[in-house]
């Protein structure tokens, strides 16, 4: 049988009849955005994750886009995000009319690190964005330390676990994005974000509405970004399960150390702390496309990730040498991960890398 990068099915065929009835519940009610639905999941969301609010929003991208401005983010002021993640962590910026600065990773966390961020800050640095990539937990405590507020971008971190709590409570404000993919996914495309402030709370719910807090009277150029009742009611059944698969994907992980692969190629390192819930499971590799070949062979799904970083892209290109980041985009292959991927099915994987290099 193929093993494939990800299995969202399996894990929610046990939940089958309580999503028809959940989705049935909203169907009743016939009210489809901003309701009863989103309040629910923004309080059990906000609960989960230890943060004060939780704002429902489209999807992942426009959650940063109005976090940022909604901690104050605008024309003149400038941004720092890692070159190495998904487009949209810095595509999110320009909108607000700061200016994106990239900065390097740590290519064994893949994650920023202080050192990386300090190296980028300038007097107009009005924000950090410090991405979880593939789960791991970036360290945002020492990044604050240096005096700027941190975003987080916790679309991959659903369900880790930091030093100092979970991703969405960790800094200024967070990011979730609960595309079908990610730890904790909707059945369409549904954003949160999540902070302890209540200043930022209220500008968020604001902006989602198209700058308008009594939708009467427009204060502000907003957004129409809001989480709607069906997808919020999907949410909040698959939510009581997010931790247990979250131990699922800590085990596969343990089985994939187990397997003794560190002996070929170089396993993902967790951040000082932290108990990533490995959205994706990560090895470097300086033959990661031979590798990638093999698998394939074997009928075993890999990929390597943002082999053109952030900076290279046409539409973001910047002149910049960051060599983490360069390191990281070639030689990263993403090996099948799930909350039930087994054992056995680990171990098939790893005798075919071994096999293979
Ligand atoms: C998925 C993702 C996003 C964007 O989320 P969407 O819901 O697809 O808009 C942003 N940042 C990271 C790191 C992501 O993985």
């Amino acid at each position: 049988m193929p093993i494939p990068l990800f299995d969202t099915a399996t894990p929610l065929a046990p939940l089958q009849a309580e999503l028809r009835e959940a989705i049935e519940r909203v169907l009743a009610r016939g009210r489809y955005i901003l309701g009863p639905e989103v309040q629910a999941f923004e309080q059990e969301f906000a609960d989960y994750v230890g943060a004060a609010h939780t704002i429902g929003v489209a999807n992942g991208t426009d959650a940063l886009t109005i976090a940022l401005r909604a901690m104050g983010v605008g024309p003149g002021d400038e941004v720092v995000v890692p070159s190495f993640s998904f487009y949209a962590s810095a595509e999110a910026i320009p909108p607000t009319g700061a200016t994106p600065v990239f900065c390097d990773i740590d290519p064994e966390t893949f994650c920023v690190t202080a050192a990386t961020v300090a190296s980028v800050l300038t007097p107009r640095t009005k924000a950090v964005i410090a991405v979880h990539l593939f789960g791991n937990v970036a360290p945002v405590v020492e990044i604050e330390a240096l005096g700027v507020p941190v975003l987080e971008d916790a679309a991959q971190a659903a369900g880790s676990l930091g030093p100092n709590g979970r991703p969405g409570a960790l800094g200024t404000a967070a990011t979730f994005s609960f595309y079908p993919s990610k730890n904790l996914g909707a059945f369409g495309d549904a954003g949160a974000i999540t902070t302890n402030d209540t200043t930022i709370a209220d500008r968020a719910r604001w902006l989602r509405f198209h700058g308008s807090r009594d939708k009467e009277t427009f204060e502000q150029l907003g957004y129409n970004s809001r989480l709607d009742e069906l997808q919020a009611a999907i949410l909040r059944v698959q939510l009581p399960h997010l931790d247990a698969w979250s131990d699922g994907r800590r085990a596969a992980a343990r089985s994939y150390a187990s397997a003794r692969l560190d002996e070929v190629v170089s396993l993902p390192l967790a951040t000082v702390g932290s108990e990533p819930a490995w959205h994706l499971y990560v090895i470097r590799s300086e033959r990661a496309d031979q590798l990638k070949l093999a698998l394939s062979a074997a009928g075993i799904e890999s990929r390597g990730y943002y082999r053109t970083p952030i900076h290279r892209q046409p539409a973001l290109r910047a002149a910049l040498t960051l060599p983490g980041t360069d390191a990281a985009a070639r030689t990263n292959l993403a090996l099948p991960i799930g909350p039930l991927l087994s054992v056995a099915r680990v171990a098939e994987i790893a005798e075919v890398v071994r096999a293979a290099l």
